[in-house]
């Protein structure tokens, strides 16, 4: 079944795993859209672990070098620019779906590109840990689908970890804020502004009950469509024909508006120097003309944050914290936005790239029974409707089909078991069909089919005793289950939907992991040094200009490598860095 809500296990306390005789540690992991982040809790909180490069945050980002062994994280990123065809990222957007990627000779889904990302994290976890990590929570958005929560259980266990829990991201980024710490019961929002989407949620906390009680978004805005205005206003402003820029002049051009995007504050307007077709160029924005520019990416966010309000049937002063997570909610405007509509302050105190990761670390934390949480229990939604077809009478009584009856409303807290009672359209009809949708459109035709099943209806005469009671009954680990049953004779009929089409069964589970297995993930010392090389050949793709001199960096860094002389790769490799950061300050 293509859907809905979570496969969420409700115990919130397991005990460590001992994993030959070594305590292993449970990991929190935010496998995100951009960048992922994995971390523990420990006795004064959640901490992060650096990925060989010295940073948090590891780009989701995947590629395959000419030895058929794999990049993660920021080689793989910069090595999108220089080797397209062997390089990908934003994949978390097909999970669920059986979309295949071509990486040089192989083909990957989106689970397996996915599970080496979480491979590379977990590494990353354990060189610091100094033990095996075999247990994980992963956050997922609140609106995954069934299929989507599916194939991220399916990255972890392709990854060699057993996913423990699946946690909603809003629900993680309360828990980084400690609100499950309040007293009684609270009802918060939480804002997740990323680089390339936008998900609003209402979450409430009811005596140690977490439950995400609405959810919303828009899956193409993010902070990548604000660095795209300022882009096309500066463009415009200076009449540039951003086609005749060479791929380096462009690279600049956008890095140091990027940089533009995130001064710009009411203090102090952003000044952008760049060169374009061989032309020194000066460009200023100052925070009301960012505004202006802004102002129709700011109107699409209040649909979603209107939406999330209404589903929750919430009076918006009744909220009692408004959490602002993501990137780019650092901007100013997002903020300006959440105090006009709510009439407060957003919190904003925790660093909102890992908000997430923390709080998915603190779940990690409950759920390996430490004693500093208490015991808060997380619950989920189901994020689509659920309904059956049904007809009208036109005004000469004949029917109308094709319409959609909800039975399970979308955003209703999981599991849940609803029903209906419906009757035959004409008298001599002698058996019942009921066909099960999901979706929010009101005909079926826009929706979703999941299946159908029928029940032969007594031969009577009378449409009022041909009465059938159908029930949906969704459950916490995405089973929906349809149940049929005539009221006058008692005959029933069930049906299971569970099969997501596009998902792996386990013998292909198999075979995948089996395959994964003989892909080479690059060790983590040697990653800095092929993260360098990605940067420089992407440079050299980039700043025609500096070519020749880039070349003969490659050229020297790579003799080095070849000395295995670690100390001189230390050197060269300082040399390196100093070299790039000039070329792309040029
Ligand atoms: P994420 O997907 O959460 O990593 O978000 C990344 C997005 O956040 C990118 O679009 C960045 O441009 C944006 N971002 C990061 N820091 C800032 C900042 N200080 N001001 C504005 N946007 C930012």
């Amino acid at each position: 079944m293509n859907a809905m809500a979570s496969s969420c296990d409700r115990r919130t306390a397991a005990l460590s795993v001992t994993n030959g005789g070594t305590l292993s540690m449970i990991v929190g992991i935010d496998l995100g859209t951009t960048n992922s982040l994995i971390g523990v809790y420990r006795d004064q909180g959640s901490v992060l672990f650096p990925n060989s490069l010295g940073s948090v945050l590891t780009p989701s980002a995947i590629s395959l070098d000419e030895d058929g062994a794999v990049l993660v994280g920021q080689a793989a990123r910069d090595r999108l620019v220089t080797h397209p065809g062997r390089s990908v990222a934003t994949f978390k957007r097909w999970m669920g779906s059986p979309r295949e990627t071509t990486l040089g000779a192989r083909k990957f889904r989106p689970e397996e590109l996915s599970a080496l990302v979480l491979r590379s994290l977990i590494m990353d976890a354990e060189a610091a840990l100094g033990s095996k990590v075999v247990e994980a929570v992963i956050s997922v958005p609140a609106y995954f689908s069934d299929a989507q929560r599916k194939a991220t259980r399916t990255a972890g266990t392709l990854a060699g970890i057993k996913v423990e829990r699946l946690i909603n991201e809003p629900t993680a980024a309360a828990l980084a804020y400690g609100l499950q710490k309040r007293t009684g019961s609270g009802k918060f929002l939480v804002f997740d502004l990323g680089g390339g989407t936008f998900d609003v949620s209402i979450i409430e906390l009811f005596e140690g009950v977490v439950e995400v009680h609405a959810s919303a978004g828009d899956n193409f805005l993010g902070g990548e469509d604000f660095l795209e205005l300022l882009v096309s206003a500066c463009a415009k402003d200076l009449g540039l024909d951003l086609a005749v820029l060479t791929p380096g002049e462009l690279a600049q051009l956008r890095q140091r508006l990027e940089r533009a995007k995130r001064e710009i504050s009411p203090a102090r307007p952003a000044r952008v120097v760049f060169t374009a077709a061989g032309t020194a160029q000066t460009w200023t924005c100052d925070e009301d003309r960012f505004a202006v520019l802004a102002e129709p990416l700011v109107q699409r966010m209040r649909a979603p944050l209107e939406r999330a309000v209404r589903d929750a049937k919430l009076d918006p002063s009744s909220l009692d914290e408004i959490v602002m997570v993501g990137g780019a909610s650092r901007m100013p405007v997002a903020a300006r936005l959440v105090a006009g509509m709510f009439g407060r302050l957003p919190l904003r105190h925790v660093n909102p790239d890992e908000a997430i990761a923390l709080g998915a670390a603190v779940a990690a934390g409950m759920k390996a029974r430490d004693a500093r949480l208490d015991e808060v229990i997380l619950t989920d939604v189901c994020p689509y409707t659920l309904g059956t077809e049904v007809a009208k009478r036109n005004p000469d009584g004949t029917p109308r089909f094709g319409f959609y009856h909800p039975i399970i409303q979308r955003n209703s807290a999981v599991p849940i078991s609803r029903e209906d009672t419906f009757w035959p359209t004409t008298d001599d009809q002698t058996e019942m069909s009921v066909d099960v949708y999901q979706g929010e459109h009101p005909m079926v035709a826009k929706n979703i089919k999941l299946g159908e099943i029928s029940v032969p209806l007594p031969k009577v005469k009378d449409r009022a005793q041909k009465g059938v009671t159908v029930r949906f009954t969704y459950d916490i680990n995405g089973i929906l289950q349809v149940n049929v049953k005539v009221d006058t004779t008692g005959e029933q009929r069930e049906l299971v939907l569970q099969q997501n089409p596009g998902l792996l069964t386990n013998e292909e589970i198999k075979a995948r992991l089996a395959a994964l297995a003989d892909i080479k993930v690059h060790p983590r010392e040697k990653q800095e040094n092929l993260a360098l090389i990605a940067r420089a050949e992407r440079l050299y793709e980039e700043y025609l200009d500096a070519r020749d001199s880039l070349q003969s960096y490659i050229l020297t860094f790579r003799a080095v490598l070849d000395s295995q002389d670690d100390r001189a790769v230390a050197r060269s490799r300082r040399e390196l860095i100093e070299a790039l950061d000039a070329v792309e300050r040029a």
